[in-house]
């Protein structure tokens, strides 16, 4: 399933905050429960906001499903809109996430583990995806345990895989990126999220 190294026990990381990975060709792809996050970080009543003021895109993956993407600045560098820069107390410059730690993508809070799902298997692999090409943070000594990371996200991986099945559903019934952001991804943020995915889940599983 995997084309990166499968990580059984442990993997060796440590962020150097260099920011890297939050500019270039990066790409950061949301689930649900992450646009819920950026719209209640912003303060935004509905998600629709978030593709109006075009913080967030559309895109149509390589299984043909459309998700959304967070939209990186293009000018004068390609970078994402809530990377913030800080100086350190010895002085030195950091990459800080504003969204970090509560606000964060499920993808780039669990980086540089990458998770994948096989939904006709039920199966997942965890897997170890360099954050950027140049990234010091793989050259660390550092033990981490993946155990840690499934311990922490448990709920929001679950959440994660009932977004999965909802776009299988969906690729079935429809490839119009209309639809995908009608019965999907514009949805009011005054309700909890667990109340959004069950109206959400409830309309999308009617399509027939
Ligand atoms: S490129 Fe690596 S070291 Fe730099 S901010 Fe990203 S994860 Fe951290
Ligand atoms: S959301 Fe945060 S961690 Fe992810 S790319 Fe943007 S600045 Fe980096």
């Amino acid at each position: 399933m995997a084309s990166f190294p499968i990580i059984y026990n442990t993997y060796k990381f440590e962020c150097t905050m260099c920011g890297n990975c939050c500019s270039g060709p990066q790409e950061v792809n949301l689930d649900l429960l992450d646009l819920w996050k950026l719209g209640k970080f912003l303060g935004l009543k509905s998600t629709n906001i978030l593709f109006e003021k075009s913080l967030v895109k559309l895109v149509l993956n390589e299984n043909k499903v459309w998700i959304p993407q967070i939209r990186f600045k293009q000018k004068p560098l390609r970078i994402c809109p809530f990377l913030m820069n800080e100086k350190s107390d010895d002085g030195e410059m950091k990459g800080v996430c504003q969204l970090h730690p509560n606000h964060k993508p499920l993808i780039c809070a669990i980086s540089p583990v990458g998770r994948i799902v096989d939904l006709d298997l039920e199966q997942e692999e965890f897997v170890l995806v360099p954050p950027a090409s140049d990234c010091a943070g793989m050259e660390s000594s550092k033990f981490n345990y993946i155990q840690n990371t499934k311990d922490h996200y448990s709920e929001e991986f679950i959440n994660q895989m009932r977004f999965f099945r909802l776009l299988t559903h969906l690729k079935n019934y429809t490839h119009t990126e209309q639809i995908f952001y009608k019965l999907l991804y514009v949805f009011d943020l005054q309700s909890p999220f667990p109340e959004i995915l069950n109206l959400i889940e409830s309309k999308v599983f009617a399509k027939k």
